[in-house]
């Protein structure tokens, strides 16, 4: 009887699986021969697997991946020819923006949000560096992600503001952290594991500062229950394919207004009896984010035809 363990895949360089099994060790494991032709390319980053010792060289290697409870994946447009799943198991995506220094971005913000959106995983906004700006100013900013029900955090490395609550939200879970260089990531994870400050080192120096030489994705044991997730593919700004007609969807507050539109598949650009726009015009939906989205339609349109 050989040993079976469960295991989480931590990273995958050239065959080479990086696992963490459930006794907490780190194995480095290969694909079982006889799923590398039928599920090879669909092992991901964040997969849950069993693994498997050979009673004769004791060579780990993965039998079976376990179903996902989500998934990150690059569509193109225009079928699943060509799908990549770029992780799985993410259970949240942080955004994270600094209120000054870098200026926020708000376009690069709704990009994120929608990518998460549309792939159903919950997003989280953090807005970091607040020491660095207008309390008021910064609130104003970000009212609109507020409304359309993100969670947004506001925090300050310098002053050790919102840390331990956005610690609450990190652990027991799986975490893909996002945002421009700079706006603090790395700062923010060591000061919120503290006890990690090697680990996290190598995150800051390699991953989240998108200097890395792995293309893929990678996944780093914290505390608390808490991975830290990075899928460099989250950074490319392209659309991942997202159908142009689903693209509402992907704006939690046009929700409740899209259904009232006077066509099923109103686009919310000059249709007549368009509900998102009455709504935008009285101010209940920002006008920033409808710009966002028709900016972000006009896109995909353009990519559609492309394609
Ligand atoms: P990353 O590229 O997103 O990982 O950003 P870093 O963590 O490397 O931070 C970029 C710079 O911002 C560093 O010089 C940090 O010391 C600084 N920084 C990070 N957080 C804060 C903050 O809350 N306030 C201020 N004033 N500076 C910060
Ligand atoms: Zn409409």
């Amino acid at each position: 009887m050989s040993e079976s363990r469960r295991g989480l895949v931590l990273r995958g360089t050239g065959g080479v699986w990086h696992i963490e099994s459930e006794l907490g060790e780190t194995l480095e494991v290969s694909l079982a021969g006889r799923l590398k032709r039928e599920a090879g390319a669909r092992l991901a980053v964040g997969d849950a697997v069993r693994i498997e010792r050979d009673a004769r060289d004791r060579a780990w290697a993965i039998v079976e991946i376990l179903p996902r409870r989500s998934a990150l994946i690059r569509r193109t447009p225009g079928g699943a020819y060509g799908e990549r799943v770029v992780a799985a198991n993410v259970d949240q995506v942080v955004v994270v923006f600094a209120a000054a220094e870098p200026e926020p971005h708000p376009r690069m913000l709704d990009r994120f949000l929608v990518i998460a959106a549309a792939n159903d995983i919950p997003a989280r906004v953090v807005v970091n560096k607040t020491d660095l700006a207008d309390t008021e100013a910064t609130r104003a900013r970000f009212a609109a992600y507020e409304a359309a029900g993100y969670p947004v955090h506001y925090t300050s490395v310098v002053r050790g503001e919102g840390l331990s609550a956005l610690r609450e939200m990190l652990s027991q879970s799986v975490s893909t952290f996002t945002g421009p260089s700079g706006v603090g990531k790395s700062s923010l994870l060591n000061a919120m594991y503290p006890g990690l400050g090697l680990r996290v080192g190598e995150i800051s120096r390699s991953v989240l500062k998108g200097r890395h030489t792995t293309v893929g994705a990678a996944m780093y044991p914290l505390s608390d229950g808490a991975y830290a997730m990075d899928t460099p593919g989250l950074r490319e700004v392209g659309m991942w394919g997202i159908a142009p007609g689903t693209l509402d969807r992907c704006f939690p507050e046009f929700r409740g207004y899209v259904e009232e539109c006077r066509f099923a598949d109103c686009r919310h650009r000059t249709e007549p009896g368009c509900a998102v726009r009455a709504a935008v015009e009285r101010g209940d939906v920002s006008r920033e984010r409808y710009d966002s989205y028709i900016m972000l339609l006009h896109e995909l349109d353009r990519t559609e035809r492309v394609w």
